[in-house]
């Protein structure tokens, strides 16, 4: 069994959907995981937001869009008066339920149902234009497998057994399709994976049915060497361990959930990045297969705060960073990034919605100061096969570009560092020239020279 996940911009128009569902035809038994058309749950929490703000004026013209971008899509879909009509019944619907809440301040529980509207329509569309075709699918509504618990994981025995039993159901189908992103959580009530987690959708249904591969059709031939936003003449890596892609992941390279590698990696199930535009290109392979030659690719993650503790106390002391960390458990924010020496630690996150009551808490332990705006930029590869990076080399390159944080030696793939967010795109490209095309790494004053 394969699970194939399509991303909103795969299905972001009906062409797309068309191209899309010839390809998925071509070959039997997969599952196919759905997000939401490109922008839909945007839009969706947009709505929430301005509705919430009572703004709507603004809530109602979002909701119009919304309409919209489905309408336009059904009508040049489908063929069929039948089908056309039952879709546009269900967007109905949909946008009914939403504009329930056009001037309200909206409660959690409704919030992660409004934000569901997206993949129950981007799925229910694409079921109907399938039927339409005549192919042999089957609709496995997420919601009545996928379910986490009240630590937000997977509970995997319940989505196993349950979406076994769904699929027995239809038993001897071709293909099964269904929502990406929406579970129910221990409440029993509708819920999310995160932002952006169809592909753990993809990865929790590989992990349960143990399949052969997962497959992420995207708008991108794989995970780049570089960030092609900022940077000219990237690459896609053709393969990577899962430790690699799990670094790269979670450091901005947003292809992929950075939660989606584990359920995987458990089982050693490859995980394939592909890019529907051109889908002869043979993308990325995550696996625990990896070429090991050197350098792999440079990340970058903006939207970083640095938080310093100084503490005379800290000196010899044990309990000390304890007592650190549990204030950022107190306030459910993970820190990422850690260093530290006899009397100070330095710590990043990324996550700034309690910042406050943090800083309060830590001045109690020591003098606290706060960096906003800062970005970390992570140079994944294997350390002991290349000489042409060292923290040496990689201090040298990026010239006068002051480095405010550097982590190096916890993991032996990954050398991590913060700067200045504003030094972002000047270091993602002096680390591309010298550090991944192998050019000569020049001394400060010689590149001084050579830019005058
Ligand atoms: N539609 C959801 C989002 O935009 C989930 C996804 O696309 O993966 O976050």
């Amino acid at each position: 069994m394969r699970v194939l996940k399509f991303g909103g911009t795969s299905i972001g128009s009906e062409n797309q959907i068309k191209k899309i569902v010839k390809f998925i035809n071509r070959n039997n038994h997969k599952i196919i995981v759905l997000s939401a058309f490109s922008g839909v749950t945007n839009l969706l929490s947009e709505f929430i937001l301005q509705s919430s703000k009572g703004n709507w004026i603004i809530s109602e013209q979002i909701l119009n869009l919304i309409h919209e971008r489905h309408t336009n899509i059904v009508s040049n879909l489908f063929s069929s008066k039948n089908f056309k009509k039952i879709a546009l019944n269900k967007i109905n619907c949909s946008i009914k339920f939403i504009s329930k809440y056009l001037d309200k301040k909206i409660i959690v529980s409704v919030e992660k149902e409004i934000l569901a509207q997206g993949e129950l329509l981007s799925a229910m569309i694409i079921y109907l234009y399938m039927l339409e075709q005549e192919i042999d699918v089957a609709f496995l509504p997420a919601l009545k497998f996928m379910k986490i618990n009240k630590h937000r994981e997977p509970d995997y025995n319940y989505i196993k057994s349950k979406l076994t039993r769904e699929i027995e159901k239809h038993k001897g189908c071709n293909y099964f399709l269904t929502n990406g992103f929406i579970c129910k959580n221990h409440n029993n009530k509708t819920d999310n994976l995160g932002r952006g987690a169809s592909d753990y959708t993809a990865t929790i249904i590989g992990n349960v049915l143990n399949a052969t591969e997962i497959i992420i059709w995207t708008d991108i031939d794989g995970l780049h060497n570089n960030d092609p936003r900022y940077v000219e003449k990237t690459k896609a890596i053709c393969n990577l361990s899962y430790e690699e892609a799990s670094e790269l992941a979670y450091f901005g390279a947003k292809i992929l959930h950075p939660a989606s590698i584990t359920p995987a990696q458990n089982l050693n199930i490859p995980i394939i990045i592909k890019n529907t535009m051109e889908p002869d290109a043979p993308g990325t392979i995550i696996s625990d297969y990896t070429t090991n030659n050197g350098l792999k690719a440079i990340a970058a993650k903006d939207g970083i705060t640095t938080i310093k503790v100084k503490s005379g106390r800290m000196m010899h002391a044990y309990g000390f960073l304890r007592k650190i960390f549990e204030v950022f458990e107190k306030y459910h924010t993970s820190v990422d990034m850690l260093t530290t020496s006899e009397i100070s630690v330095a710590m990043t996150i990324d996550n700034n919605i309690h910042l406050d009551q943090i800083i309060k808490e830590l001045s109690g332990l020591g003098e606290t100061q706060v960096e906003k705006d800062q970005c970390i930029i992570c140079i994944v590869g294997d350390y002991s096969k290349n000489q042409n990076i060292s923290i040496q080399n990689v201090i040298d390159c990026l010239c006068n570009i002051p480095i405010k944080m550097i982590s190096f030696g916890a993991s032996k793939i990954n050398m991590s560092f913060v700067i200045d967010s504003e030094n972002k795109i000047e270091a993602l490209n002096l680390l591309n020239k010298y550090i991944l095309s192998n050019g000569p790494c020049l001394a400060n004053n010689e590149q001084d020279i050579l830019s005058n």
